[in-house]
Parts: C-alpha cells; sequence; structure tokens
C-alpha cells in the first residue's frame, strides 16, 4: 500500500503548502481521501484525477473539500463520472454541489459502513467534531492504514486504529492548546490512541501553520517515539 501527502495542513494552508489530501494506492486501485486547497494539481502531479477508482470525505468543511469545485471543471473535460463517498450533511454548501453535479457519483457514508474497491476495504467509523464527520480504516495486501480525518476524542477511536501499520491522525493542538470541547486532538492524544492501539508508525497531520510542529513532535514522541510529523509530497510504503 502506498500514501501520498498531497496537503498536510489545516484549516488553512502554508506557504505553498495544502491542506488536507491524501491519495492511497493498493491492489491496483486509487482512493484520494479529502481534498483541501492545493489538491487538484498535486493530485494531476500523480495521475489523471479521473482516473482515480473513488473518492472518500471525511467532512465537508472547506479545508478538506475546496478543490473540488475546479475539479468538477476537470470532470466535466474528460466525460467522467467520479465515485465519491461522505457523510451527510445538510448545511454544506460544497456538499450540495457535489450532489447536484452529473460529473460526481454521490453515495452517502454513515458510521459502521464497510466499502470494498477490489481487494481495498473501508471501514467507516464515527468521529467528533462540530460537523458530521466519519474516519476511514483502510484495509487492504494485508496491511493497515487508519486515517482520523478531524476529530477530538471519541469513544472507538483506539479500536478504530488496533493494530494499524500507520495512524495517519488529526494532531492539531499542543497540549496546552487543547481542551474537550476542540475541534482536534493533540498531537499527545494520537500518541497515547497509538501507544494504546499498538499501531507500527504515527504520523500527526492537519497541521496548523500558527502552531510550532517541533513542540507537537516532541509531545508525541514522549509518548510514541515512532511518530513523524506529515509533509507535503512525501510517500510511505505501508
Ligand atoms: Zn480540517
Ligand atoms: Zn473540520
Amino acid at each position: 500500500m502506498r500514501l501520498t501527502l498531497l496537503g498536510v495542513n489545516g484549516p488553512f494552508p502554508a506557504a505553498g503548502g495544502g491542506t488536507s489530501a491524501y491519495c492511497i494506492e493498493a491492489a491496483g486501485e486509487r482512493l484520494q481521501f479529502d481534498f483541501g486547497s492545493g489538491a487538484l494539481g498535486a493530485l494531476t502531479a500523480l495521475c489523471p484525477p479521473e482516473q482515480l477508482t473513488a473518492l472518500l470525505m471525511t467532512h465537508w468543511h472547506f479545508d478538506h473539500c475546496a478543490d473540488l469545485l475546479p475539479l468538477t471543471y476537470r470532470l466535466q473535460a474528460a466525460a467522467a463520472c467520479l465515485s465519491m463517498f461522505g457523510p451527510e450533511d445538510a448545511a454544506s454548501p460544497v456538499r450540495a454541489v457535489m450532489a447536484a453535479d452529473p460529473s460526481v457519483a454521490l453515495t452517502v457514508v454513515a458510521p459502521g459502513d464497510c466499502l470494498s474497491f477490489g481487494g481495498v476495504h473501508v471501514w467507516v467509523y464515527q468521529a467528533r467534531h462540530p460537523v458530521p464527520s466519519v474516519m476511514y480504516r483502510v484495509e487492504a495486501e494485508g496491511r493497515t492504514l487508519c486515517y482520523t480525518g478531524d476529530t477530538n476524542t471519541v469513544d472507538g477511536l483506539v479500536t478504530f486504529a488496533q493494530g494499524a501499520d500507520l495512524l495517519l491522525a488529526d494532531g492539531l493542538f499542543t497540549r496546552a492548546l487543547w481542551d474537550e470541547k476542540k475541534p482536534h486532538l493533540s498531537a499527545a492524544l494520537c500518541a497515547e490512541a497509538a501507544k494504546e492501539a499498538h499501531v507500527r508508525r504515527l504520523v500527526l497531520t492537519h497541521l496548523n501553520p500558527m502552531i510550532d510542529p517541533a513542540l507537537l513532535l516532541a509531545e508525541a514522541r514522549e509518548i510514541f517515539p515512532d511518530t513523524e510529523l506529515a509533509v507535503k509530497g512525501q510517500v510511505y510504503t505501508v
């Protein structure tokens, strides 16, 4: 399984950066997770976007879906129809555009669902965020990759990540900035979940350009040494 980090910031990009967008290639399939600002150009450098197997959205905040809008122009130009999956969210204007666009086939997902794309199986888990949000656990080729999307602490987080080869987690906050009511985990909480779930490797993502990444990494590594910071363009073999 191959993971390419197309955008690792949130809720806005760093200079030259991009917000949440991750491409996974496995078993001959190519799945795109979230599609934030900068994602379309970055994905096009990897493959023609209309050749994706599917695009899976964790939720409909703009930092995860901004580049869906120009993507529809690309799909229309290619006379393609792309399979897209994401949670229901009646308040999202971008979701409404996608639901109405003939170049997109949008399917609702909910926690408990399992989606199969050839030899790639994706389980959907509940996240805890101010809008309807899910987490995705991807299994293929005997490997497991878990992506939290945006979430704070949530029941089932450790079960979700159990035994993963790679946990890609929303570690936006430092210990000092985090509290129970915020929309994101802290790097330290991601590390605690990684440790408890016996994951092999933790990658902290959704990096806020105004929060010191070195502090996030230090706070996480104190608990779970096999932690890395997401870097745009980085490719992992899982
Ligand atoms: Zn976000
Ligand atoms: Zn969000």
